[in-house]
């Protein structure tokens, strides 16, 4: 018997419900995030975009379980992150949230391979064939596991970065600018590697980008601007994109 109880399909792969985070008091408190509330349905692909300071990173923090809300609730699939402990966290980031940063933070002297698989490994786990596999083909890395990073361009680095993400079968991966750190015709792969791990394997994906054709790859945006939601765009393109955020400051 497993302890582990697994969330409806129906479920919302993250709810978040009146999210507040302020940082300091008194008179130098920073309002970062004020009553977000938003759900992402699983299989979905979101894109976080806002002026800089407008709350992004704070949102992206406070959803993953890196940071807790002032007020509201966050559930990642049926688990309130408010209730669990560091400890509990931890373990929770490494088994059911995947992280893509700017950067790729992989470890030098690991092997792709070695990197796509240390959650398992930190984990305790043994990788899955089958399911290692179906990441590494997914990514387009099939003959390079034995590579070390330095070995790897960086669109190459970026891919393996995103197949650790995806190895422990995440409710949700976190992609902070994600291409900010390539040139656009790697870019424009990498995002559409994350779309195809969207579409192709059901896996629910948060993007924070200042770029509005990386969130066009995207099913909808999320304009944030002052730490509010300021609205939301089905299907975007990056004209509209564009044009959206021109407007985000005004009033
Ligand atoms: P973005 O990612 O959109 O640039 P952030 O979430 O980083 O925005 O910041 C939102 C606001 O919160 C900004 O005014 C920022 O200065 C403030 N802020 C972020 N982190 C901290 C912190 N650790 N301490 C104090 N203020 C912070």
């Amino acid at each position: 018997m497993t302890t582990q109880t697994l969330a409806p399909v129906t479920t919302p792969a993250l709810r978040l419900t009146g999210v507040s985070k302020v940082y300091g008091s008194g008179n130098s408190a920073v309002h970062a995030l004020r009553d977000v509330s938003i759900e992402l349905r699983r299989g979905t692909f979101t894109a976080v975009m806002g002026p800089s300071g407008s709350g992004k990173s704070t949102f992206l923090h406070c959803a993953a379980g890196l940071d807790q809300p002032t007020e509201g609730q966050v559930l990642l699939g049926d688990v309130d992150l408010a209730r669990m402990n560091e400890t509990q966290l931890t373990i929770l980031r490494r088994e059911r949230i995947g992280f893509v940063f700017q950067a790729y933070n992989l470890l030098s002297s690991l092997t792709v391979q070695q990197n796509i698989t240390l959650p398992l490994r930190l984990a305790g786990k043994r990788a899955d064939r089958r399911l290692l596999d179906s990441v590494v083909h997914a990514v387009g890395l099939e003959g390079r596991l034995n590579r070390l990073p330095s070995e790897l361009s960086g669109g190459q680095q970026q891919r393996v970065a995103i197949a650790r993400a995806l190895v422990t079968r995440p409710d949700a991966v976190f992609a902070d600018e994600p291409t900010g750190a390539l040139d656009s015709r790697t870019a424009r792969q990498v995002l559409e590697l994350l779309r195809n791990v969207v579409t192709g394997m059901g896996q629910t994906v948060l993007m924070v980008t200042h770029d509005p054709v990386a969130a066009s790859y995207a099913d909808s945006v999320v304009f944030l601007a002052d730490g509010r939601i300021a609205g939301e765009m089905h299907r975007p393109t990056p004209e509209r994109i564009a044009e959206r955020m021109t407007h985000l400051g005004d009033r």
